[in-house]
């Protein structure tokens, strides 16, 4: 286990954690720029402003500190921009025109930290306040200048910031989608089946998971190529999906095998979903072979066991429902026991 608060924890949270990676980047970048004005402050005696500097780089320090040793990112960001904030506006009382300029680095930031509709109305007020604040802009020309320039740093930070998070989106997207089928994937079949778990073992309703697995699906394949084989795949999740409500999930696990995630459901009613999974795709899937069908098994959570069980489980009843015959559904036993439902 990585100590959260060294050298290898940092790197790891830099790795792991992409917002705290941007935020915590600009945030050094600040503290490398802003301690040497705070010496220099202090070497010609302006304690004043030396100490709001200094406040500004602890601040920025210990909030990353925080965030590292917690976890707990959002507190700490808003923390690092209101140090920032308060900071540009302090220099600025202070010294006048040569604090205007920090406005510009805290503009960029408040993107990193908030959502763009947050920042802007904030960038905007930063830059209004600055300039009321401030003594150093004596002419009209300047006022307008620094206004105009600090509306555009800031309109050019939220044209970027919201491509860079549409990116993101899509990436995320891209991740967590089978790309044949367009069903989640594996990797987010595992994350919501660990949610799911969780839930139900702090008192949530029992989640169930079916497997559904093609019959005969390699024929298929051999006899009409891979490419019939993908169109039946694409149309087999087409048709679940269609049977499936809103709130259940459909994966693909690999190959020809898929997973859906019942969030809730009465134990009585797995086997009337599984009937109706299985009657639509006999009734409405086809290949140049004739009706595909599938079977299915399935599982209720059992509290306590771990995902990698609940899902052996649902893989043992299909075993049964394909040694039944195949075309058809089983349930995995529900209790062990120990639970009242
Ligand atoms: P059973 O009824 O016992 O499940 O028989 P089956 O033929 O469906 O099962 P088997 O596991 O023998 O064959 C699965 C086949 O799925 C083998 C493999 O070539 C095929 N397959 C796996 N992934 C893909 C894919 O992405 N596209 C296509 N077209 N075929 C795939
Ligand atoms: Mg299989
Ligand atoms: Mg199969």
């Amino acid at each position: 286990m990585v100590n959260r608060l060294s050298a290898a924890g940092f790197i790891h949270r830099l790795r792991t954690d992409f917002t705290f990676a941007s935020v915590s980047s600009l945030a050094l970048t600040g503290v490398v720029a802003v301690t040497p004005f705070a010496v220099y402050r202090y070497l010609r005696g302006e304690w004043m402003i030396g100490t709001v500097d200094l406040l500004l780089v602890l601040c920025i320090l210990s909030s990353l500190g925080y965030a590292l040793v917690t976890g707990r990112n959002r507190g700490a960001f808003n923390l690092i921009m209101a140090g920032g904030v308060a900071a540009c506006l302090g220099v600025t009382y202070l010294v006048g025109l040569a604090g205007n300029f920090w406005t510009f680095p805290v503009l960029v930031g408040l993107y990193a930290v908030l959502p763009i509709r947050a920042a802007l109305g904030l960038g905007c007020a930063l830059t209004l306040t600055v300039v009321w604040v401030g003594k150093g802009l004596p002419t009209v020309v300047e006022v307008l200048s620094f206004a105009v320039t600090g509306v555009l740093v800031s309109g050019l930070a939220a044209i970027s910031a919201y491509h860079v998070g549409r990116q993101r989106q899509a990436l995320e997207l891209a991740a967590a989608t089978d790309a044949l089928t367009g069903v989640g994937n594996r990797r987010r079949m595992s994350g919501d089946l660990e949610q799911s778990a969780r839930l139900a073992c702090r008192g949530s309703p029992l989640p169930a998971l079916m497997v559904l697995d093609l019959d005969h699906f390699k024929r298929i394949n051999d006899e009409c190529g891979h490419e019939m084989g993908d169109r039946v795949l694409i149309e087999f999740a087409n048709v679940v999906g269609k049977t499936l409500r809103q709130t259940d999930s459909l994966y693909r696990m690999g190959g020809e095998e898929f997973l859906v995630l019942l969030p809730m459901v009465e134990p009585t009613g797995i086997a009337l979903v599984a009937e109706k999974v299985r009657a639509r795709v006999e009734e409405q899937l086809r290949s140049p072979l004739g009706p595909v069908t599938v079977s299915i098994g399935a599982a209720l959570y059992r509290r306590g066991e771990s995902v990698a069980e609940w899902i052996h489980r649902a893989d043992t009843a299909v075993y049964e429902a394909k040694a039944q015959g195949r075309n058809g559904w089983s349930i995995a036993p529900r209790i062990d026991g120990r639970e009242r439902d």
